[in-house]
């Protein structure tokens, strides 16, 4: 049986009883968001809540969660803290993105459907960054410095000693 948060849902009636769902999606069970970001990990507990805005099924969404992805310099695992909320407008047509007020995000629901699965998906595939790197210089396994060679991982992890010294220099 597939999980709930992969069943379509129809967004007029939830904006109608103004329902309010949540969901667990583990990350790498998202398809599309798979294919763009290889080697995710992960999952993200949120909430839906439905209504109507002018014409427009309205979704105010809010989740949290940790993806963990690859990190582009070193090529090593790092976990990146989602915490997010955000206002889409759920259109039936991508000729109605248009129409959207500026302060709502279009998402297309085809034939007034969306899983939560998806809503989370369009969110994530914009927020997540294109290319993930370790934030914290002390986190990372390679220097700044090392060009970025995407699939090439490092010989080996040594002591850094000296790690403090790259942010200073960084600093500079
Ligand atoms: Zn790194």
């Amino acid at each position: 049986m597939s999980p709930p948060w992969s069943q379509p849902l129809d967004v007029d009636r939830l904006s109608r009883g103004e329902a309010e769902i949540d969901f667990d999606v583990p990350l790498p069970e998202l398809s599309r968001l798979r294919s763009r970001v290889p080697g995710i990990g992960g999952s993200v507990h949120g909430t839906a809540r439905f209504g109507r805005q002018s014409r427009f099924v309205v979704a105010g969404l809010s989740f949290t969660g940790k993806a963990s992805l690859q990190c582009q310099r070193c090529m090593q695992t790092m976990e990146l803290a989602i915490d997010s909320t955000s206002h889409v407008a759920l259109i039936a047509l991508e000729a109605d993105a248009a129409e959207v007020p500026e302060e709502l995000e279009p998402v297309l629901a085809r034939a007034g459907r969306i899983s939560a699965g998806e809503l989370l998906e369009e969110e994530l595939l914009l927020a997540l960054p294109i290319v993930p790197l370790h934030e914290q210089l002390r986190d990372c396994a390679v220097s700044p410095s090392a060009p970025l060679v995407p699939g090439e991982a490092p010989e080996h992890v040594s002591q850094r000693p000296f790690e403090g010294l790259g942010d200073l220099l960084k600093r500079k």
